[in-house]
């Protein structure tokens, strides 16, 4: 082939090799099975934990509620108009990211992405049922006999059960769950939940099942961001080529070592290899590939123990301690940098607006909208009439009362068609719990008023039950 590879007509693309993680033991592989198990009970028990509201309102802890446009989240209740809430989780969720990539490298792909733990669960299902990677590699490459498709239909049964579930427990955020199970259980659930239990439980199947790594190699764009984000400081799972090279077998190394000739720690055996969930070699350097899960370290690690050296020879590291090292000099670990510092310092800055805003945030609101057809009326003992819509949103748990003045304009009159004592002012309006109410409010300035063209008028709403106020100023129109 020519160096510009003119003459090479081979395929353009190479076919994805087949991964078969073996199984492996140790302090990372104890860490993400604790944090699957945490990470699984929460997504597929929240939605059962009960939360008292008060009487009318839903008790399920956490309700992504359509029908009436609420979100709730154990004392925390947002309206539509409060979704702003959900633009700063967004961006705390980000700057998490960020920070932990500051600190970790890709400590989010490897322990806390949902690709990961699922690919993780559906992976031990696989190995329960048809071994170890030997094992698998072996029935992968046999020809098709009873006891290979008895363990290939059981591998996919629980794997479609697993993803069942898992669509289903989705939904029980958007439903009363006990009511949406019990619905299901008798064939009584709407169309649409089935529907979606279906698409839900067909990605999982497909994403954790079949492309698994594949996801986080060609879909996922994390690693692309990531590893701009990165800087040399950033610890991330990295094989030590200064203490590991020149790697050798271990006789080879044995029989070097005892002529008083330097021979690296990596006896080559693949363990490393073998145990990654992504097929990567983690010797060749970083790479995309690697979503840094630290497996690699205790596969290494228990060789390293095996043959009496010291563990490890793949740690989490970064580029400064591999320079330090190799020019004799003693490992820095710097993790109070000017971008960790800044990250940490913006998420504690969002973390209190946020919740200042959610301390002081008002329960109850008046948004007030002139009728514009037509601006105003002149009736026929010479009054200026102009027409309102207030609407008032409630958010306590309970009925409030508000009284309704309008400022402003001396001597106006308001009344409104939609209150039994719809005249005179004050006007008083009740509010049922955790609704909004809107209702029509006609303002008249009797004749002989001197008024503008254009003038300034406030609504003032005042909660009888606490005091609590709000004004809304708008305008009123006259010939
Ligand atoms: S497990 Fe350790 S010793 Fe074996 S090949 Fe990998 S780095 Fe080398
Ligand atoms: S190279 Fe190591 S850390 Fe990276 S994905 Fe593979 S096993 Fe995990």
């Amino acid at each position: 082939m020519s160096e510009t590879g003119a003459d090479y007509d081979g395929p353009l693309y190479a076919p994805a090799k087949k991964v078969f993680p073996q199984s492996v033991k140790g302090t990372f592989r104890r860490i993400k099975w604790a944090l699957l198990v945490f990470c699984l009970s929460v997504y597929y028990l929240l939605p059962f934990v009960r939360w008292n509201r008060g009487p009318g309102m839903p008790d399920q802890a956490v309700l992504v509620d359509l029908e009436h446009s609420r979100f709730y989240f154990f004392f925390i209740e947002l309206w539509p108009q409060e979704v702003y809430y959900f633009t700063g989780l967004l961006i705390l969720a980000a700057l998490a990211l960020f920070l932990s990539n500051a600190l970790f490298g890709r400590v989010w792909c490897g322990y806390f992405c949902p690709q990961t733990i699922w690919t993780d669960l559906f992976l031990q299902v696989e190995r329960l049922i048809e071994g170890d990677r030997r094992e698998r590699m072996m029935l992968d490459a046999a020809p098709w006999t009873g006891d290979k498709v008895r363990k290939r239909v059981l591998k996919h049964m629980v794997w479609l059960a697993i993803a069942w579930w898992t669509g289903g427990a989705w939904l029980l955020y958007f439903a009363d769950a006990p009511t949406l199970v019990r619905d299901l259980a008798t064939f009584q659930a709407p169309m649409t939940a089935w529907i979606w239990i279906g698409v839900l439980t067909f990605t999982t199947y497909a994403l954790a099942g079949h492309m698994r790594e594949q996801v986080c190699l060609y879909m996922c764009p994390w690693p692309r961001i990531q590893a701009a984000l990165t800087d040399p400081d950033a610890l991330n799972v990295a094989y030590r080529a200064d203490r590991g090279e020149p790697r050798m077998s271990l006789k080879e190394s044995t029989r070097i070592r005892a002529k008083g000739e330097r021979a690296g720690d990596c006896i080559d055996c693949f363990q490393c290899v073998a145990v990654c969930p992504t097929g990567v070699d983690i010797r060749e350097g970083s790479q995309l590939g690697c979503i840094q899960c630290g497996l690699c370290i205790d596969a290494c690690d228990s060789v390293m123990a095996k043959i009496g050296r010291a563990p490890r020879l793949i740690a989490y590291d970064n580029d400064e301690n591999s320079k330090r090292r190799m020019a004799g000099r003693s490992m820095a670990f710097r993790q109070v940098r000017a971008r960790t510092v800044l990250y940490a310092g913006l998420i504690a800055l969002v973390g209190a607006v946020m919740l200042y805003a959610l301390a002081t945030r008002a329960r109850f609101a008046l948004s007030v909208l002139h009728e514009k057809t037509p601006l105003f009326v002149t009736l026929s003992d010479g009054s200026i009439r102009n027409a309102y819509t207030l609407r008032f949103s409630n958010k306590w748990a309970q009925k409030r009362d508000f009284e309704i003045a309008v400022g402003g304009l001396q001597g106006a009159l308001a009344l409104s068609p939609d209150l039994p004592d719809g005249a005179g002012s004050p006007l008083k309006v009740s509010v049922e719990p955790d609704s909004t109410r809107a209702i029509r409010i006609f303002v008249t300035a009797p004749k002989g008023l001197k008024i503008d063209k254009f003038s300034s008028i406030t609504f003032v709403a005042r909660d009888l039950g606490n005091a609590e106020t709000v004004r809304v100023d708008d305008h009123f129109f006259a010939p």
